[in-house]
């Protein structure tokens, strides 16, 4: 699980992969070295002293070769002790080899990789042969005994074969993290693939039916987040904490970001690793000061929703980014955050209060004697 402060590490924004729906890749640009590393590591060290979460995300981070892993991942390690570090990774694993992954499995770091589904599905939005290569890579992983989960983008288009998608998950056995396409801002057709906030909501509704028909075959981790977050009353993932000031992101040549999805955008760069800003000075930024106005903007515009508490307006980049950083609104994606909470609360409040009482939930039965929330929880407590 991921720590509360959590710093992206971007080594670069190339990606050898086309997909057709990608917003933040390039096909050029600066490779980070490690004195960027080091200053990025002292900078850390320079802020806090919290257990924190190092991800290396791109772009594609293992374009930056097995020399840079090699060395960066004892650095960093050796820098910031005693304090408790975990590493993640975000890949689509083609260029990964037995080097690379000897040096990630000693350290420890998990991947999250992308495949939207059977191979034509996938290869249809992300290339010919992409699904091919990452499962190559996967296989290699496993031989390592490097953990790999499975980021599966839902567009506009794969939604509708819902079905046959979960059907592949079910039968590989992965692990699936959601995540809806987001309109391209680079991209001449801004919503050609991005899934609509409404379709988004019943997906979610879907996933958690699919979940609970297949308790212990099936998991969906956004919505694991999603029960635990209306279980604990606050969120448990960033979309639905404020990120601003426990996740930063820094790119290849040492800016300093709010988050992976800002770097390379001028107008979000908060500093350099280099000069070691305070968090005095990073406060002092626009960046921030636009993203805290946002903050006081959800509470005022969501105050009156019951799911506040644990989802804190969704994400500040979905909201801003689209009008240039004007606050026009919560993250757009609010609909579907309203449906699949409303959907979790109130079945909880049925399962607890409802027919059968104390007993059928703690046997974690929900409509219809069906596994319900409550089972879904006690699966989570027990992994
Ligand atoms: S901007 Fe969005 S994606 Fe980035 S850390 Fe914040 S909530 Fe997460
Ligand atoms: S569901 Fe919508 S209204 Fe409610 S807190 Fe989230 S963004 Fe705000």
């Amino acid at each position: 699980m991921k720590t509360p402060f959590h710093v992206m590490l971007i080594p670069t924004l190339r990606c050898p992969a086309r997909c057709a729906y990608c917003w933040s890749s390039e096909h050029q640009g600066p490779m980070m070295d490690l004195e960027t590393v080091r200053a990025a590591t002292d900078w850390i060290a320079s802020l806090n002293d919290d257990p924190v979460t190092i991800t290396f995300h791109g772009g594609e981070p293992l374009l930056a070769g097995p020399e840079f892993y090699e060395a960066a991942l004892p650095m960093i390690e050796e820098k910031l002790a005693p304090r408790t570090v975990a590493f993640a990774m975000q890949s689509n694993l083609w260029l990964l080899d037995d080097r690379l992954a000897t040096v990630l499995a000693t350290h420890n770091v998990p991947i999250g990789t992308s495949i939207d589904g059977p191979p034509a599905l996938n290869d249809a939005q992300r290339g010919t042969g992409y699904f091919e290569r990452t499962r190559g890579g996967m296989e290699i992983a496993a031989r390592h005994g490097v953990r790999v989960s499975v980021i599966c983008t839902f567009t506009a288009e794969s939604v509708k074969e819902r079905d046959a998608i979960v059907r592949f998950f079910l039968e590989n056995g992965y692990v699936m993290k959601l995540h809806p396409a987001l309109p391209s801002l680079r991209d001449g057709r801004p919503d050609a693939y991005a899934l609509p906030p409404e379709e988004y909501g019943e997906l979610l509704v879907y996933l958690l039916d699919q979940y609970l028909a297949h308790l212990g075959r099936l998991r969906v981790m956004n919505i694991d987040d999603l029960v635990k977050s209306v279980f604990v009353r606050r969120g448990t993932v960033c979309t639905f904490a404020d990120c601003l000031g426990s996740t930063y992101a820094v790119g290849p040549d040492g800016g300093i970001y709010p988050c992976y999805r800002f770097v390379g955008m001028d107008e979000w760069r908060m500093g350099d690793v280099r000069d070691a800003p305070t968090r005095a000075e990073l406060e002092a930024t626009p960046a921030w000061q636009r993203l805290a106005a946002f903050r006081e903007y959800v509470d005022e515009h969501c105050k009156g929703c019951r799911h506040i508490r644990y989802c804190r307006g969704g994400c500040p980049y979905n909201a801003l980014a689209p009008t240039g950083g004007e606050i026009a609104g919560v993250d757009p994606h609010c609909v579907a955050y309203k449906r699949i909470y409303d959907e979790i609360a109130d079945r909880l409040n049925a399962e607890m209060f409802g027919e059968g009482g104390m007993e059928a939930m703690l046997a974690g039965r929900g409509r219809g004697g069906r596994p319900g929330i409550m089972a879904l929880m006690q699966r989570m407590v027990s992994r």
